[in-house]
Formats: C-alpha cells, sequence, structure tokens
C-alpha cells in the first residue's frame, strides 16, 4: 500500500507547500505502516533524489514536453494514472491553487473520497477521521472517509516540513500524456515581489492609507522584511493596488508565519482570508477596530508614524 503525494513546483524550485505535504503523507504512512512516495511533472532544478530528505522513498518523475506548461486536465489524467499503476491507496496534495484544482478531479477518476483544507494528521484508530476547517476557518469539522481510496488537500501551513537525510529513487512509469485543450497565449507575471501564498511574512494595508500615492512605507517595509504586499478589497477595488494583492473571503487566502495589518479595520470577510497566519501585528489608529480582537501583537497609532519607525527599527535590528 502506498501514499502518493503530488509535488508542486514554480520556477524550477519545489513549493514550500509541497514540502509540507510531502512531510504529511510521510507522516500518515508511517502512521499506517505504508510506503511514501512522490509524483513530480514537468523539469525542477532540485535534485530528484534529494526529495528522499523528506523521507519519501521514489519520485515518479513524468517528463513530457505537453506538461511544460499546468493544465489541470491534462495533469489529472496523468496523476490518477500513476496512482493506479502504483496502487497509490491515499492520495496528498497542498491546498494551494494547483492543489484545489486538481484534488477533487483525481478524486473524481479515481472514485475516491475527498478531504479539502485538512489541517491534521488523520485519526485512523477507529475508521479514517479527517479534521479541516469549515467556515472560514471559524469552525472545525472532523470527517470520515470510507472509501477505498482517499484524496486529501493539506492546508498551506498547517503543518510543518520535516526534512531529515534519504536518497529517493526516481522513476520513470509510462503514461499517456495528452494535449491540454487549453492554449496559453501569454503568462503575466508580477516582478521583484515574493509570491503572496508561499511568503513566510505578508505586509498589507487598507483604506487607511488613504490613497495609492502614500503606499511607498508599506514597499518600504515590506521590502525590508522581505516580506510579500497585500491589501484588502476596497483598495483593490478602487485600483489603488492589483487585484493580485487582495486578501480575504473574496480574494487569495493566506497562512504566512508573520501576517501585517496596517490600516485595515478587521471585517470578518478580510480576516476569512489571513485568519489561519501564525502570527498577526495589527497597527490601526483606532483602539476599537476590530482587527485587535484577531491580533497577537497590537500598535494603536497613526500608519504614517509608526510604519516608517517601524522600518527603520527593522532595518537596526538587521544591520
Ligand atoms: P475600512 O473598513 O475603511 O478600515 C480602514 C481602517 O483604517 C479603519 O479601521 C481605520 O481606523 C484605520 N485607519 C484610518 N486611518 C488610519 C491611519 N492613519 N493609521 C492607521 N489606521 C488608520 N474585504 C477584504 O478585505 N477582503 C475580502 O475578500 C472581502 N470580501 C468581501 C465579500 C463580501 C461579500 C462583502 C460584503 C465584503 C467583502 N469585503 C472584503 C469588504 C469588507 O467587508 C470590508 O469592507 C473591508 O475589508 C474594509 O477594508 P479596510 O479595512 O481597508 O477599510
Amino acid at each position: 500500500m502506498s501514499v502518493l503525494i503530488y509535488i508542486d513546483h514554480s520556477d524550477g524550485q519545489v513549493k514550500k507547500s509541497s514540502m509540507e505535504a510531502l512531510s504529511y503523507g510521510v507522516k500518515i504512512a508511517e502512521q499506517i505502516g505504508a510506503v511514501a512516495e512522490g509524483v513530480l511533472l514537468g523539469d525542477v532544478s532540485t535534485d530528484l533524489p534529494s526529495l528522499g530528505n523528506f523521507g519519501i522513498k521514489k519520485v515518479y518523475h513524468i517528463q513530457n514536453s505537453l506538461l511544460q506548461i499546468f493544465d489541470a486536465q491534462s495533469y489529472t489524467k496523468v496523476i490518477a494514472q500513476v496512482a493506479q499503476q502504483t496502487s497509490a491507496k491515499i492520495i496528498i496534495f497542498s491546498n494551494n491553487s494547483a492543489g484545489k484544482s486538481l484534488a477533487p478531479k483525481v478524486a473524481v477518476r479515481m472514485n475516491a473520497g475527498y478531504v479539502s483544507g485538512a489541517i491534521a494528521l488523520p485519526e485512523t484508530s477507529n475508521g479514517f477521521n479527517v479534521r479541516k476547517n469549515v467556515f472560514s476557518g471559524k469552525a472545525f469539522a472532523n470527517v470520515e472517509v470510507k472509501t477505498e481510496i482517499k484524496v486529501i488537500a493539506l492546508n498551506v501551513n498547517a503543518f510543518s516540513v520535516s526534512e531529515g537525510t534519504g536518497n529517493a529513487e526516481v522513476v520513470s512509469l509510462n503514461i499517456d500524456v495528452e494535449a491540454p485543450k487549453v492554449k496559453v497565449i501569454g503568462t503575466n507575471k508580477t516582478k521583484g515581489t515574493v509570491s503572496l501564498t508561499e511568503a513566510e511574512t505578508v505586509v498589507s494595508a487598507g483604506r487607511g492609507l488613504k490613497g495609492p500615492e502614500n503606499w511607498k512605507i508599506i514597499e518600504d517595509l515590506a521590502s525590508t522584511l522581505g516580506a510579500a504586499l497585500a491589501c484588502s478589497r476596497p483598495v483593490a477595488d478602487a485600483h489603488w493596488r492589483p487585484h493580485n494583492e487582495h486578501v480575504g473571503q473574496t480574494g487569495i487566502a493566506i497562512a504566512p508565519n508573520l501576517y501585517i495589518a496596517i490600516g485595515i479595520s478587521g471585517a470578518i470577510q478580510h480576516l476569512a482570508g489571513v485568519n489561519r497566519s501564525k502570527v498577526i501585528v495589527v497597527i490601526n489608529k483606532d483602539p476599537e477596530a476590530p482587527f485587535f480582537k484577531a491580533a497577537d501583537y497590537g500598535i494603536v497609532g497613526d500608519a504614517f508614524e509608526v510604519v516608517p519607525k517601524l522600518t527603520q527599527a527593522v532595518k537596526k535590528v538587521k544591520g
């Protein structure tokens, strides 16, 4: 019996969220006495045998020119074939954007039970029960998966990466790869910024900044911390910042180690996308701002005074 983990990558590097999925899948395999294996589509610059450091024994590496660009339909078919050929009983994805797209499709093809947004190892002493977030992180559900094959998408930042030493065997399989049905006519990359979903630290600002001309202090703090930039929805709606920075219920959901919210009131729809951050720091001039209730640390003050001082202090500490 095997646990198969999908290894997602971008710019030639394995994503941190996939390292979490690998660590999670390896722990499940240990728990149920199975072997953990990975599947990687396309090319990476990472040395593939070194993925054994996460505890997997094999990496199924599927290389084909048709897989150079991510396409959910053709990727789904490839992953399902790998799962069938290797008799995988549990298939793990990160619940990142690729995983959200692939995991339910793979589950349908495999006739598998599917849990999205898992946050802990399954309880396997009596059945197979997976804990997950529901209602935008306001409650938990324990879902019993009764099907023989199970697909789990692990929430980003819900499980720590554990690395040791090991060597994975790199295996190629005979897999049919279909030409993607969609044609990518161009890609638009945000330049010079850290990817929001992968970032360890996110600096985010809201309507309290008054206008787009004031974002320099936010950008300075973000670049000093090596952080990604985010914003509240009204800020993106007003075109002060691009929509790909909008976080929340209707924007991107993030779970960095540190989230710094500046001039954001903390509406429930905003919190829905950021409340899985490990540490939340709120800077707001209104001591009654609802965001303070969700904050680990709060600074009551004017952003235009506090943020430049904070940037200077960070620069001093960093030397
Ligand atoms: P405001 O609510 O105007 O708050 C500005 C804050 O800045 C205030 O707390 C104020 O005290 C503070 N402030 C002002 N001046 C300063 C200063 N000089 N220094 C420090 N602090 C200052 N919102 C999202 O963000 N993401 C979503 O995904 C989202 N989805 C939504 C979905 C639906 C269906 C609906 C109805 C709403 C959604 N919203 C979303 C909007 C949400 O309800 C709030 O309106 C929005 O989050 C408020 O943005 P804000 O905090 O930037 O602005």
